[in-house]
Protein backbone atom coordinates (compact mmCIF):
# COMPACT_ATOMS: atom_id res chain seq x y z
CA UNK A 1 0.00 0.00 0.00
CA UNK A 2 1.32 3.26 -0.53
CA UNK A 3 0.84 6.56 1.70
CA UNK A 4 1.92 9.82 0.79
CA UNK A 5 2.04 11.35 4.82
CA UNK A 6 0.64 15.11 5.17
CA UNK A 7 2.86 16.17 8.18
CA UNK A 8 6.44 15.18 9.06
CA UNK A 9 4.95 13.50 12.09
CA UNK A 10 3.45 10.96 10.71
CA UNK A 11 6.23 8.33 10.91
CA UNK A 12 5.71 8.67 14.43
CA UNK A 13 1.86 8.01 14.07
CA UNK A 14 2.54 4.94 12.19
CA UNK A 15 5.21 3.90 14.79
CA UNK A 16 2.98 4.81 17.93
CA UNK A 17 0.55 1.93 16.06
CA UNK A 18 2.55 -0.41 14.99
CA UNK A 19 0.29 -3.45 16.69
CA UNK A 20 1.18 -6.10 14.51
CA UNK A 21 4.22 -8.02 14.90
CA UNK A 22 4.24 -8.56 10.84
CA UNK A 23 3.30 -5.06 10.44
CA UNK A 24 6.30 -3.46 8.19
CA UNK A 25 6.91 -0.28 6.36
CA UNK A 26 9.71 1.72 4.02
CA UNK A 27 9.79 5.42 3.58
CA UNK A 28 11.28 6.47 0.06
CA UNK A 29 11.57 9.85 -1.72
CA UNK A 30 10.43 9.48 -5.39
CA UNK A 31 9.86 12.54 -7.37
CA UNK A 32 10.47 14.67 -5.15
CA UNK A 33 8.05 13.17 -2.58
CA UNK A 34 8.36 11.15 0.94
CA UNK A 35 6.31 8.03 0.11
CA UNK A 36 5.85 5.48 3.17
CA UNK A 37 5.21 1.71 1.59
CA UNK A 38 3.36 -0.69 3.40
CA UNK A 39 3.30 -4.81 2.58
CA UNK A 40 0.60 -7.02 3.85
CA UNK A 41 -1.61 -4.74 5.64
CA UNK A 42 -5.62 -3.43 4.98
CA UNK A 43 -6.13 0.17 4.96
CA UNK A 44 -8.68 -0.13 7.88
CA UNK A 45 -5.84 -1.15 9.94
CA UNK A 46 -3.67 1.64 9.54
CA UNK A 47 -3.78 4.80 11.11
CA UNK A 48 -4.72 7.26 8.83
CA UNK A 49 -7.20 10.11 8.23
CA UNK A 50 -7.79 12.70 6.33
CA UNK A 51 -5.72 14.95 8.35
CA UNK A 52 -2.57 12.64 8.80
CA UNK A 53 -2.13 11.21 5.75
CA UNK A 54 -3.35 10.27 1.56
CA UNK A 55 -3.93 6.70 0.95
CA UNK A 56 -3.32 6.40 -2.95
CA UNK A 57 -5.23 3.37 -3.94
CA UNK A 58 -2.87 3.02 -7.63
CA UNK A 59 0.44 1.75 -8.41
CA UNK A 60 3.65 4.28 -8.62
CA UNK A 61 3.90 3.86 -12.08
CA UNK A 62 0.60 4.54 -12.64
CA UNK A 63 -0.67 8.57 -13.96
CA UNK A 64 -3.26 8.42 -11.03
CA UNK A 65 -0.13 8.31 -8.59
CA UNK A 66 2.00 10.97 -11.27
CA UNK A 67 -0.23 13.08 -13.60
CA UNK A 68 2.75 14.71 -15.83
CA UNK A 69 5.19 12.53 -17.99
CA UNK A 70 8.42 11.82 -16.45
CA UNK A 71 11.87 12.79 -17.66
CA UNK A 72 14.85 10.16 -17.38
CA UNK A 73 18.20 11.53 -17.19
CA UNK A 74 21.18 10.00 -18.88
CA UNK A 75 24.35 11.98 -19.04
CA UNK A 76 23.09 15.12 -20.75
CA UNK A 77 20.40 12.56 -22.68
CA UNK A 78 16.80 13.89 -21.93
CA UNK A 79 14.16 10.49 -22.56
CA UNK A 80 10.48 11.32 -22.23
CA UNK A 81 11.24 14.75 -23.95
CA UNK A 82 10.09 16.41 -27.55
CA UNK A 83 13.23 15.12 -28.94
CA UNK A 84 13.16 11.04 -29.49
CA UNK A 85 16.17 9.54 -28.43
CA UNK A 86 18.20 6.87 -30.21
CA UNK A 87 20.39 4.05 -28.94
CA UNK A 88 22.56 2.25 -31.10
CA UNK A 89 25.26 -0.15 -31.41
CA UNK A 90 26.06 -3.94 -31.74
CA UNK A 91 23.86 -6.62 -30.45
CA UNK A 92 26.92 -7.73 -28.49
CA UNK A 93 30.57 -6.07 -28.04
CA UNK A 94 32.69 -8.45 -29.74
CA UNK A 95 36.48 -6.10 -29.99
CA UNK A 96 38.06 -2.82 -29.53
CA UNK A 97 37.48 -1.90 -33.00
CA UNK A 98 34.28 -3.17 -34.02
CA UNK A 99 33.04 -1.34 -31.04
CA UNK A 100 34.57 1.71 -31.96
CA UNK A 101 34.32 1.86 -35.26
CA UNK A 102 30.00 1.22 -35.08
CA UNK A 103 29.94 4.09 -32.19
CA UNK A 104 31.95 6.58 -34.15
CA UNK A 105 29.21 5.82 -37.39
CA UNK A 106 26.06 5.55 -35.61
CA UNK A 107 27.17 8.84 -33.45
CA UNK A 108 27.88 10.40 -36.90
CA UNK A 109 24.52 8.93 -37.91
CA UNK A 110 22.53 11.13 -35.20
CA UNK A 111 22.64 8.62 -32.28
CA UNK A 112 22.10 9.58 -28.80
CA UNK A 113 23.04 6.54 -26.89
CA UNK A 114 25.11 3.47 -27.54
CA UNK A 115 24.16 0.24 -27.01
CA UNK A 116 26.45 -3.22 -26.91
CA UNK A 117 25.80 -6.61 -24.81
CA UNK A 118 28.72 -7.54 -22.82
CA UNK A 119 26.67 -10.24 -20.72
CA UNK A 120 24.66 -11.74 -23.49
CA UNK A 121 21.69 -14.15 -22.79
CA UNK A 122 22.30 -17.00 -25.08
CA UNK A 123 19.71 -19.42 -25.42
CA UNK A 124 22.71 -22.10 -25.81
CA UNK A 125 25.32 -22.04 -23.41
CA UNK A 126 27.92 -22.75 -26.84
CA UNK A 127 27.17 -19.15 -28.16
CA UNK A 128 29.11 -16.56 -27.79
CA UNK A 129 28.45 -15.41 -24.52
CA UNK A 130 29.49 -11.74 -24.37
CA UNK A 131 33.33 -10.53 -23.35
CA UNK A 132 31.74 -9.38 -19.56
CA UNK A 133 34.04 -7.17 -17.78
CA UNK A 134 36.10 -7.07 -20.41
CA UNK A 135 33.12 -5.55 -22.67
CA UNK A 136 32.29 -3.09 -20.09
CA UNK A 137 35.88 -1.61 -20.28
CA UNK A 138 35.40 -1.60 -24.04
CA UNK A 139 31.84 0.50 -23.94
CA UNK A 140 34.08 2.80 -21.32
CA UNK A 141 36.52 3.42 -24.06
CA UNK A 142 33.66 3.94 -26.32
CA UNK A 143 31.86 6.56 -23.95
CA UNK A 144 35.15 8.38 -23.57
CA UNK A 145 35.79 8.53 -27.59
CA UNK A 146 32.76 9.59 -28.68
CA UNK A 147 30.96 11.06 -25.44
CA UNK A 148 27.21 8.78 -26.20
CA UNK A 149 26.24 7.28 -22.79
CA UNK A 150 26.27 3.79 -22.61
CA UNK A 151 23.49 1.09 -22.26
CA UNK A 152 24.09 -2.46 -21.05
CA UNK A 153 22.46 -5.49 -19.94
CA UNK A 154 23.32 -6.53 -16.34
CA UNK A 155 22.34 -10.44 -16.26
CA UNK A 156 23.04 -11.23 -12.78
CA UNK A 157 23.46 -8.82 -9.47
CA UNK A 158 26.86 -10.78 -9.41
CA UNK A 159 28.22 -8.68 -12.15
CA UNK A 160 27.12 -5.31 -11.03
CA UNK A 161 30.82 -4.66 -9.45
CA UNK A 162 31.80 -4.12 -12.99
CA UNK A 163 29.26 -1.92 -14.06
CA UNK A 164 28.78 0.25 -11.00
CA UNK A 165 30.60 4.00 -11.67
CA UNK A 166 30.73 3.03 -15.45
CA UNK A 167 27.46 2.11 -17.08
CA UNK A 168 24.95 5.07 -17.55
CA UNK A 169 21.94 3.22 -18.14
CA UNK A 170 21.50 -0.66 -17.05
CA UNK A 171 19.11 -2.77 -19.27
CA UNK A 172 17.04 -5.47 -17.89
CA UNK A 173 16.45 -8.01 -20.51
CA UNK A 174 13.30 -9.96 -21.53
CA UNK A 175 14.71 -13.48 -19.84
CA UNK A 176 15.01 -10.95 -16.29
CA UNK A 177 11.78 -8.85 -16.62
CA UNK A 178 10.23 -10.75 -14.24
CA UNK A 179 13.33 -11.63 -11.99
CA UNK A 180 12.33 -9.92 -8.68
CA UNK A 181 15.26 -10.31 -6.75
CA UNK A 182 17.15 -8.38 -9.61
CA UNK A 183 14.46 -5.80 -10.14
CA UNK A 184 14.43 -5.60 -6.36
CA UNK A 185 18.07 -4.62 -6.38
CA UNK A 186 17.71 -2.28 -9.09
CA UNK A 187 15.79 -0.06 -7.18
CA UNK A 188 18.03 0.29 -4.61
CA UNK A 189 20.12 2.39 -7.03
CA UNK A 190 19.97 5.42 -8.54
CA UNK A 191 21.27 4.75 -12.56
CA UNK A 192 18.36 4.71 -14.73
CA UNK A 193 17.53 1.62 -16.07
CA UNK A 194 15.86 0.32 -19.51
CA UNK A 195 13.31 -2.54 -18.76
CA UNK A 196 12.31 -4.43 -21.55
CA UNK A 197 9.18 -6.52 -21.54
CA UNK A 198 9.44 -10.46 -21.00
CA UNK A 199 8.95 -12.86 -23.81
CA UNK A 200 5.03 -13.56 -22.67
CA UNK A 201 4.49 -11.25 -20.30
CA UNK A 202 1.32 -9.21 -20.29
CA UNK A 203 1.31 -5.14 -20.41
CA UNK A 204 0.26 -5.31 -16.85
CA UNK A 205 2.75 -7.77 -15.29
CA UNK A 206 5.34 -5.68 -17.23
CA UNK A 207 4.06 -2.70 -15.82
CA UNK A 208 4.31 -4.48 -12.22
CA UNK A 209 7.84 -5.24 -12.86
CA UNK A 210 8.61 -1.48 -13.24
CA UNK A 211 6.74 -1.35 -9.75
CA UNK A 212 9.32 -3.43 -7.87
CA UNK A 213 12.01 -0.88 -9.06
CA UNK A 214 10.28 2.13 -8.56
CA UNK A 215 9.06 1.33 -4.91
CA UNK A 216 12.54 0.44 -3.91
CA UNK A 217 13.06 4.68 -4.44
CA UNK A 218 14.51 4.24 -7.99
CA UNK A 219 12.80 6.72 -10.27
CA UNK A 220 14.62 6.47 -13.37
CA UNK A 221 12.71 3.89 -15.39
CA UNK A 222 12.29 3.54 -18.89
CA UNK A 223 9.91 0.80 -19.96
CA UNK A 224 11.37 -1.08 -23.60
CA UNK A 225 9.26 -2.72 -25.75
CA UNK A 226 10.98 -5.89 -27.38
CA UNK A 227 8.31 -7.34 -28.93
CA UNK A 228 5.97 -10.92 -27.21
CA UNK A 229 6.05 -14.71 -28.49
CA UNK A 230 3.14 -15.30 -30.90
CA UNK A 231 2.11 -17.92 -33.16
CA UNK A 232 4.18 -16.07 -35.94
CA UNK A 233 7.32 -17.13 -37.20
CA UNK A 234 8.45 -14.99 -40.26
CA UNK A 235 9.02 -12.17 -37.46
CA UNK A 236 11.04 -13.14 -34.50
CA UNK A 237 8.58 -11.33 -31.62
CA UNK A 238 5.01 -9.96 -32.80
CA UNK A 239 5.30 -6.07 -32.04
CA UNK A 240 1.85 -5.30 -30.59
CA UNK A 241 2.24 -1.50 -31.57
CA UNK A 242 -0.99 -1.51 -29.44
CA UNK A 243 1.29 -1.94 -26.55
CA UNK A 244 3.13 1.46 -26.84
CA UNK A 245 -0.20 3.08 -26.85
CA UNK A 246 -1.30 1.39 -24.44
CA UNK A 247 1.70 2.11 -22.02
CA UNK A 248 1.21 5.66 -23.18
CA UNK A 249 -2.49 5.84 -21.47
CA UNK A 250 -1.36 3.62 -18.27
CA UNK A 251 2.29 5.35 -17.30
CA UNK A 252 3.95 8.71 -16.75
CA UNK A 253 6.82 6.83 -17.72
CA UNK A 254 9.22 7.47 -20.50
CA UNK A 255 8.55 4.44 -23.36
CA UNK A 256 11.20 2.85 -25.65
CA UNK A 257 10.78 0.56 -28.35
CA UNK A 258 13.15 -1.84 -29.51
CA UNK A 259 12.45 -2.86 -33.26
CA UNK A 260 15.57 -5.35 -33.80
CA UNK A 261 14.32 -8.12 -31.70
CA UNK A 262 10.71 -8.54 -32.89
CA UNK A 263 12.31 -7.84 -36.99
CA UNK A 264 14.21 -10.52 -36.64
CA UNK A 265 15.27 -9.83 -39.95
CA UNK A 266 17.12 -6.32 -40.56
CA UNK A 267 15.09 -5.33 -43.64
CA UNK A 268 11.74 -5.48 -41.54
CA UNK A 269 13.57 -3.47 -38.84
CA UNK A 270 13.39 0.23 -40.26
CA UNK A 271 9.32 -0.14 -40.64
CA UNK A 272 8.74 -1.62 -37.44
CA UNK A 273 10.87 1.64 -36.25
CA UNK A 274 8.51 4.31 -37.86
CA UNK A 275 5.04 2.60 -36.07
CA UNK A 276 6.88 3.00 -32.80
CA UNK A 277 7.98 6.34 -33.31
CA UNK A 278 4.19 7.13 -34.73
CA UNK A 279 2.81 5.32 -31.76
CA UNK A 280 4.60 7.52 -29.64
CA UNK A 281 7.60 5.79 -28.38
CA UNK A 282 9.96 8.19 -26.39
CA UNK A 283 13.44 6.15 -27.48
CA UNK A 284 14.79 3.56 -29.81
CA UNK A 285 17.19 1.03 -29.45
CA UNK A 286 18.68 -0.49 -32.75
CA UNK A 287 21.00 -2.72 -33.20
CA UNK A 288 23.45 -1.92 -35.79
CA UNK A 289 26.87 -3.51 -36.62
CA UNK A 290 29.89 -2.56 -39.26
CA UNK A 291 29.50 -6.23 -40.81
CA UNK A 292 26.58 -8.00 -39.58
CA UNK A 293 26.90 -11.11 -41.58
CA UNK A 294 29.63 -11.32 -39.42
CA UNK A 295 28.40 -10.66 -35.80
CA UNK A 296 29.09 -13.00 -33.60
CA UNK A 297 24.83 -12.84 -32.25
CA UNK A 298 22.11 -11.62 -33.59
CA UNK A 299 23.23 -11.25 -36.99
CA UNK A 300 20.33 -11.49 -39.04
CA UNK A 301 18.46 -8.11 -37.60
CA UNK A 302 21.54 -5.75 -37.13
CA UNK A 303 21.93 -3.30 -39.59
CA UNK A 304 24.46 -1.82 -41.59
CA UNK A 305 25.47 1.34 -41.00
CA UNK A 306 23.80 2.13 -44.73
CA UNK A 307 20.64 1.13 -43.47
CA UNK A 308 20.66 3.07 -40.30
CA UNK A 309 21.63 6.44 -41.50
CA UNK A 310 18.33 5.54 -43.87
CA UNK A 311 16.34 4.54 -41.07
CA UNK A 312 17.35 8.06 -39.00
CA UNK A 313 16.20 10.20 -41.66
CA UNK A 314 12.91 8.69 -42.14
CA UNK A 315 12.68 8.52 -38.76
CA UNK A 316 13.24 12.01 -38.52
CA UNK A 317 10.40 12.93 -40.61
CA UNK A 318 7.89 10.50 -38.46
CA UNK A 319 9.11 12.37 -35.35
CA UNK A 320 8.45 15.79 -36.81
CA UNK A 321 4.78 15.27 -37.45
CA UNK A 322 4.11 13.22 -34.36
CA UNK A 323 6.62 15.19 -30.98
CA UNK A 324 7.09 18.23 -33.43
C1 LIG B 1 19.53 -7.40 -26.53
O1 LIG B 1 19.16 -6.22 -26.40
O2 LIG B 1 20.54 -7.73 -27.17
C2 LIG B 1 18.70 -8.47 -25.94
C3 LIG B 1 19.22 -9.64 -25.58
O3 LIG B 1 17.40 -8.12 -25.83
P1 LIG B 1 16.16 -8.94 -25.22
O4 LIG B 1 16.46 -9.13 -23.77
O5 LIG B 1 15.01 -8.04 -25.48
O6 LIG B 1 16.06 -10.24 -25.97
MN1 LIG C 1 20.44 -8.80 -29.58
Amino acid sequence: MIIIPKSSVYEEVLKDNMMDSTFSYRVIDLYGRKIILTEGQSPSSLPIDSETALLVNANLYSKDFKQDKTTVQVGDVSIGEKKLVVAAGPCAVESESQLLETAEAVKALGADMLRGGAFKPRTSPYSFQGLGQKGIQLLMKAREETGLPVVTELLDISDYAAFQNNVDMIQVGARNAQNFTLLRFLGTLKTPILLKNGLATTVNEWLGSSEYILSGGNENVVMCYRGNRSFENYTRFNMDIGSIASLRNLTHLPVCADPSHPAGRRELVESLALGAVASGADMLEIEVHRDPDNALSDSSQQLTLEMFGRLMKNVRKIEEIVRG
